[in-house]
């Protein structure tokens, strides 16, 4: 359901992606490895337009839009398709952890003001987070901060969500309630595309494991085989560097 097709990306004179190709079945959670400056972000970046591939075409569902020369409209509608979980959350900072949620619903989506508050509320409780719907950002510790992160990207219920590693900027202590989150949504078949140092968990709640080095996928694969018998000396040494 999603396709990326030869997708390249420079920064100046710098080729940050070299050519990926990459399908993404519905339900299917894809986690990204590699190591820094492989370019897994920009991938995930690119996926929403965030960051404008230079060549290739992104693809969700039926909808198909060529890098080179996308048209405003296009990239609009690819956007509505995705939503994205930052590292750092994003949040509003003068609204309510409620309105961070119902924003995205009443601007983007323009959802009417009492359907968009019953369905935030329903992601709210399905992240835990039932009791600090009025609380603001700063009132929250940073794995509630992204719980709330999460539950405005599951409101909008996109085709796919993006995360671009939503614990690394955590504690240790509040990881694990943050990737309990992830872990229960998907279970409920939601689409997801993960950037991530957390190897356990990939292992664990990933259908299709992609190790990225250098702006290429190396190898991917599904998590028992990519973890115990990777194909690619690449792979064995990250694997081994990092467990
Ligand atoms: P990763 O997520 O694997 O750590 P990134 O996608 O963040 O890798 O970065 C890949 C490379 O692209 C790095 O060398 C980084 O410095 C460079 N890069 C990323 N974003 C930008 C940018 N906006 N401008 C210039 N260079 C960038």
């Amino acid at each position: 359901m999603i396709k990326l097709t030869n997708i390249r990306k420079s920064f100046g004179k710098q080729e940050v992606l070299r050519g990926i190709n990459l399908t993404v079945d519905k339900g299917d959670v894809v986690a990204i490895l590699g190591p820094s400056g492989s370019g897994k972000t920009t991938l995930l970046r690119c996926v929403n337009f965030l960051e404008k591939p230079g060549e290739g075409q992104v693809t969700i569902g039926d909808f198909a839009v060529d890098c080179k020369h996308p048209g405003k409209r296009d990239i609009l509608k690819l956007r509505r398709k995705t939503a994205m979980v930052f590292q750092h959350y994003n949040l509003f900072r003068h609204k309510t952890v409620l309105e961070n949620v119902m924003e995205g619903l009443i601007i983007a989506q323009k959802v009417p003001k009492d359907e968009a508050r019953a369905r935030s509320l329903a992601v709210l409780d399905k992240v835990g987070l039932s009791e600090k719907i009025d609380a603001y950002p700063s009132q929250l510790s940073g794995g509630q901060q992204q719980r709330v992160g999460i539950a405005r990207a599951l409101a909008l219920n996109p085709e796919v969500i993006l995360f671009d590693e939503p614990t690394s900027a955590l504690d240790p202590e509040l990881v694990g309630e943050v990737l309990a989150v992830i872990r229960s949504i998907a279970r409920e078949g939601v689409t997801m595309i993960i950037v991530t140092h957390e190897m356990t968990f990939a292992r664990e709640v990933a259908s299709q494991v992609v190790f990225m080095d250098g702006g290429v996928i190396v190898e991917q694969g599904e998590p028992e085989e990519l973890f115990t018998r990777p194909k690619e000396e690449r792979t064995r040494q990250f694997l081994k560097r990092i467990t």
